[in-house]
């Protein structure tokens, strides 16, 4: 695995995401441990295992919940995870670069998997009323910054 720079990593999830299946939102997702090494990598896409896949938003439009969002797809953070996994990577304790700021769904899995760092390019601002992602992260002491602030921190 080779050692990647952020900007790197930036590349790498913003190609991810133009794989996503869904128009309401392109997202990528990028997991990697301290030294900079790609663990897992995704985008929103609907769920597919050995013997079938799912239909796409793209081919057979959204799928509709009673608040108006679309739940076909698996989010690109879980997708990413996912990707580990099938490759045999460890991402437990790791770190989380995403095009979007997680939503409080992925949060929950994000915190389970003790992942220290998120890195969002673009904030997310959920409609739900139990509360961002973001506030349930940093909730958990979490650290949650912008692309935009990495830089101007770290570069
Ligand atoms: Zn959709
Ligand atoms: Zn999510």
């Amino acid at each position: 695995m080779a050692i990647s720079t952020i900007n790197d990593i930036h590349a790498l999830a913003t190609q991810m995401s133009m794989y996503a299946t869904c128009d309401r939102l392109h997202v990528g997702a990028v997991l990697f441990d301290d030294l900079g090494c790609v663990l897992g990598k995704g985008c929103n896409k609907s769920p597919e295992n050995d013997v079938s896949a799912d239909v796409q938003c793209d081919t057979h439009g959204h799928l509709v919940n009673d608040s108006g969002g679309c739940i076909r797809t698996i989010h690109a953070e879980m997708d990413a995870l996912v990707d580990a996994i099938r490759n045999h990577r460890y991402c437990y304790s790791s770190n989380l670069y995403t095009t979007h700021m997680p939503c409080y769904y992925c949060s929950k899995t994000l915190i389970h998997l003790n992942i220290r760092l998120v890195i969002y390019e673009h904030d997310y601002v959920s409609k739900s009323s139990y509360g961002s992602g973001r506030n349930l992260l940093e909730k958990y002491k979490v650290k949650v910054i912008s692309l935009k602030e990495w830089i101007k921190e770290y570069e």
